[in-house]
Protein backbone atom coordinates (compact mmCIF):
# COMPACT_ATOMS: atom_id res chain seq x y z
CA UNK A 1 0.00 0.00 0.00
CA UNK A 2 2.35 2.84 1.00
CA UNK A 3 -0.34 5.35 0.29
CA UNK A 4 -0.42 9.39 0.20
CA UNK A 5 -0.78 8.58 4.08
CA UNK A 6 -0.34 11.18 6.78
CA UNK A 7 2.55 11.64 8.92
CA UNK A 8 3.29 13.92 11.99
CA UNK A 9 6.87 14.07 12.68
CA UNK A 10 7.58 15.64 16.15
CA UNK A 11 11.04 16.50 16.41
CA UNK A 12 12.63 19.51 18.06
CA UNK A 13 15.63 19.78 16.08
CA UNK A 14 14.02 21.67 13.13
CA UNK A 15 16.86 20.94 10.98
CA UNK A 16 16.25 17.42 11.16
CA UNK A 17 12.27 17.66 10.98
CA UNK A 18 12.60 19.27 7.94
CA UNK A 19 15.23 16.45 6.44
CA UNK A 20 12.77 13.88 7.90
CA UNK A 21 9.55 16.04 6.50
CA UNK A 22 10.94 16.39 2.88
CA UNK A 23 12.04 12.75 2.64
CA UNK A 24 8.84 11.17 3.89
CA UNK A 25 7.12 13.31 1.09
CA UNK A 26 9.24 12.79 -2.00
CA UNK A 27 10.28 9.52 -1.23
CA UNK A 28 7.64 7.61 0.33
CA UNK A 29 4.64 10.48 -0.59
CA UNK A 30 3.10 11.12 2.53
CA UNK A 31 1.62 14.30 3.49
CA UNK A 32 3.42 14.93 6.57
CA UNK A 33 2.79 17.53 9.15
CA UNK A 34 5.88 18.74 11.67
CA UNK A 35 5.18 19.63 15.73
CA UNK A 36 8.62 20.52 17.28
CA UNK A 37 7.55 20.40 21.06
CA UNK A 38 5.36 17.84 22.88
CA UNK A 39 2.70 20.02 23.45
CA UNK A 40 1.94 21.05 20.01
CA UNK A 41 2.67 17.17 19.22
CA UNK A 42 0.16 16.24 21.26
CA UNK A 43 -2.74 18.68 20.03
CA UNK A 44 -2.35 17.62 16.57
CA UNK A 45 -2.02 13.99 16.88
CA UNK A 46 -5.73 14.59 18.59
CA UNK A 47 -6.84 16.61 16.19
CA UNK A 48 -5.56 15.09 12.75
CA UNK A 49 -6.24 11.36 11.83
CA UNK A 50 -2.87 10.51 11.14
CA UNK A 51 -1.64 6.72 10.18
CA UNK A 52 1.64 7.22 11.98
CA UNK A 53 4.13 9.49 14.25
CA UNK A 54 7.25 9.93 14.26
CA UNK A 55 8.43 10.90 17.52
CA UNK A 56 11.27 12.28 19.35
CA UNK A 57 11.76 11.49 23.11
CA UNK A 58 13.67 14.57 24.02
CA UNK A 59 10.97 17.43 23.48
CA UNK A 60 10.76 20.79 25.05
CA UNK A 61 7.39 20.98 27.21
CA UNK A 62 5.83 17.59 27.01
CA UNK A 63 8.77 15.03 26.92
CA UNK A 64 7.99 12.38 23.89
CA UNK A 65 6.98 8.87 26.30
CA UNK A 66 4.64 11.09 27.65
CA UNK A 67 2.96 12.28 24.28
CA UNK A 68 2.61 8.19 23.84
CA UNK A 69 1.36 7.50 27.18
CA UNK A 70 -1.31 10.29 26.86
CA UNK A 71 -2.06 9.17 23.44
CA UNK A 72 -2.48 5.49 23.93
CA UNK A 73 -3.95 6.58 27.14
CA UNK A 74 -6.85 7.93 25.00
CA UNK A 75 -7.22 4.92 22.64
CA UNK A 76 -5.35 6.36 19.77
CA UNK A 77 -3.74 3.42 17.97
CA UNK A 78 -2.00 4.83 14.73
CA UNK A 79 1.83 3.33 14.93
CA UNK A 80 4.00 5.05 16.56
CA UNK A 81 8.03 5.02 15.92
CA UNK A 82 10.29 6.46 17.98
CA UNK A 83 13.29 8.59 17.65
CA UNK A 84 15.89 8.14 20.37
CA UNK A 85 19.54 9.51 21.05
CA UNK A 86 22.50 6.61 20.79
CA UNK A 87 22.56 4.93 24.44
CA UNK A 88 18.98 5.06 26.09
CA UNK A 89 17.96 1.89 26.13
CA UNK A 90 15.77 2.23 29.09
CA UNK A 91 13.73 4.55 27.19
CA UNK A 92 13.20 2.27 24.27
CA UNK A 93 12.20 -0.16 26.82
CA UNK A 94 10.25 2.01 28.41
CA UNK A 95 8.30 3.16 24.73
CA UNK A 96 7.69 -0.50 23.53
CA UNK A 97 5.99 -0.80 27.05
CA UNK A 98 3.64 2.35 27.20
CA UNK A 99 2.90 0.77 23.10
CA UNK A 100 5.07 2.75 20.45
CA UNK A 101 5.38 0.16 17.78
CA UNK A 102 9.26 1.01 16.30
CA UNK A 103 12.51 2.76 17.19
CA UNK A 104 15.33 4.33 15.52
CA UNK A 105 18.55 5.20 17.14
CA UNK A 106 19.80 8.34 16.31
CA UNK A 107 21.95 9.37 13.82
CA UNK A 108 20.26 6.74 11.50
CA UNK A 109 19.99 6.26 7.76
CA UNK A 110 16.40 8.23 5.98
CA UNK A 111 16.20 4.86 3.53
CA UNK A 112 15.88 2.96 6.95
CA UNK A 113 13.30 5.41 7.86
CA UNK A 114 11.41 5.45 5.30
CA UNK A 115 10.87 1.75 4.66
CA UNK A 116 10.38 1.37 8.64
CA UNK A 117 7.63 4.17 8.29
CA UNK A 118 5.96 1.73 5.30
CA UNK A 119 6.17 -1.41 7.09
CA UNK A 120 4.59 0.20 10.24
CA UNK A 121 1.85 1.35 7.90
CA UNK A 122 1.11 -1.42 6.18
CA UNK A 123 0.96 -3.50 9.33
CA UNK A 124 -1.25 -1.12 10.71
CA UNK A 125 -3.61 -1.87 8.06
CA UNK A 126 -3.12 -5.36 7.69
CA UNK A 127 -1.88 -5.52 4.58
CA UNK A 128 1.64 -7.56 4.24
CA UNK A 129 2.00 -7.43 0.38
CA UNK A 130 2.52 -3.45 -0.59
CA UNK A 131 0.11 -4.34 -4.01
CA UNK A 132 -3.34 -3.25 -3.64
CA UNK A 133 -5.69 -4.95 -5.46
CA UNK A 134 -9.42 -4.45 -5.49
CA UNK A 135 -11.70 -3.55 -8.36
CA UNK A 136 -9.98 -5.15 -10.80
CA UNK A 137 -6.85 -2.63 -9.85
CA UNK A 138 -3.69 -3.29 -9.34
CA UNK A 139 -1.96 -0.62 -7.68
CA UNK A 140 1.73 -0.65 -7.41
CA UNK A 141 2.72 2.16 -4.32
CA UNK A 142 6.28 1.32 -4.94
CA UNK A 143 6.24 2.78 -8.70
CA UNK A 144 3.04 4.43 -8.33
CA UNK A 145 1.65 2.68 -11.19
CA UNK A 146 -2.03 1.48 -11.54
CA UNK A 147 -2.66 -1.94 -13.71
CA UNK A 148 -6.42 -2.57 -14.99
CA UNK A 149 -6.74 -5.18 -17.20
CA UNK A 150 -3.13 -5.41 -19.73
CA UNK A 151 -2.85 -1.61 -19.41
CA UNK A 152 -0.75 0.27 -16.92
CA UNK A 153 -1.50 3.76 -15.96
CA UNK A 154 1.00 6.11 -14.53
CA UNK A 155 -1.20 8.95 -12.62
CA UNK A 156 -0.37 12.47 -11.97
CA UNK A 157 0.36 12.51 -8.21
CA UNK A 158 -2.90 14.30 -6.41
CA UNK A 159 -4.84 11.35 -8.75
CA UNK A 160 -2.41 8.32 -7.34
CA UNK A 161 -2.60 9.48 -3.84
CA UNK A 162 -6.63 9.99 -3.97
CA UNK A 163 -7.21 6.73 -5.64
CA UNK A 164 -4.64 5.23 -3.39
CA UNK A 165 -6.65 6.78 -0.01
CA UNK A 166 -10.10 5.18 -1.88
CA UNK A 167 -8.61 1.61 -2.63
CA UNK A 168 -7.02 1.19 1.07
CA UNK A 169 -11.01 1.90 2.14
CA UNK A 170 -12.65 0.15 -0.52
CA UNK A 171 -16.36 -0.76 0.08
CA UNK A 172 -16.56 2.35 3.15
CA UNK A 173 -17.78 5.80 2.30
CA UNK A 174 -14.86 8.30 2.83
CA UNK A 175 -16.20 11.90 3.15
CA UNK A 176 -14.52 14.19 1.21
CA UNK A 177 -13.59 16.41 4.39
CA UNK A 178 -11.57 12.53 5.10
CA UNK A 179 -10.20 13.40 2.01
CA UNK A 180 -8.73 16.51 2.09
CA UNK A 181 -7.31 15.65 5.69
CA UNK A 182 -5.79 12.86 4.39
CA UNK A 183 -4.10 14.52 0.93
CA UNK A 184 -2.69 17.77 1.98
CA UNK A 185 -0.28 19.11 4.63
CA UNK A 186 -2.06 21.62 6.96
CA UNK A 187 -0.67 24.55 5.07
CA UNK A 188 -1.75 23.09 1.35
CA UNK A 189 -4.59 25.19 0.05
CA UNK A 190 -7.69 23.33 0.27
CA UNK A 191 -10.20 23.31 -2.56
CA UNK A 192 -13.01 20.74 -2.29
CA UNK A 193 -14.05 20.72 -5.47
CA UNK A 194 -10.99 19.81 -6.95
CA UNK A 195 -11.61 16.24 -5.21
CA UNK A 196 -14.54 16.24 -7.66
CA UNK A 197 -12.02 16.66 -10.30
CA UNK A 198 -9.59 14.20 -9.67
CA UNK A 199 -13.01 12.15 -9.27
CA UNK A 200 -13.93 12.45 -12.57
CA UNK A 201 -10.39 12.04 -13.87
CA UNK A 202 -10.12 8.47 -12.23
CA UNK A 203 -13.60 7.27 -13.97
CA UNK A 204 -12.54 8.09 -16.85
CA UNK A 205 -9.29 6.31 -16.65
CA UNK A 206 -10.95 2.92 -14.79
CA UNK A 207 -14.53 3.23 -15.86
CA UNK A 208 -17.26 5.42 -14.51
CA UNK A 209 -18.36 2.44 -12.18
CA UNK A 210 -15.83 2.32 -10.05
CA UNK A 211 -16.19 4.83 -7.66
CA UNK A 212 -19.66 5.90 -6.63
CA UNK A 213 -21.28 9.09 -5.57
CA UNK A 214 -22.84 9.52 -1.92
CA UNK A 215 -24.95 12.69 -2.21
CA UNK A 216 -23.80 14.05 0.71
CA UNK A 217 -21.76 11.31 2.37
CA UNK A 218 -18.65 11.17 0.32
CA UNK A 219 -17.32 8.53 -2.23
CA UNK A 220 -17.05 4.71 -2.28
CA UNK A 221 -14.65 2.47 -4.29
CA UNK A 222 -15.89 -0.59 -5.10
CA UNK A 223 -14.87 -4.23 -3.63
CA UNK A 224 -15.19 -6.28 -6.64
CA UNK A 225 -14.64 -5.20 -9.83
CA UNK A 226 -17.63 -3.42 -11.58
CA1 LIG B 1 15.07 16.25 20.73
Amino acid sequence: MEPRLRVLIVEDEQRLARNIASVLREVANFAVDIATNGEDGLHQARSNPYDLIVLDLMLPKIPGLQVLSTLRGQGIRFPVLILTARGSTEDVVQGLDLGCDDYLTKPFEMAELVARCRALIRRSYDRPDPTIRVSGLEIDPRRRVVQQASKEHILPAMEYRLLEFLAMRAGQVVSKEDILDHLYDFDAERFSNVIEVYISSLRRRFGAELIQTLRGQGYKLLEAAP
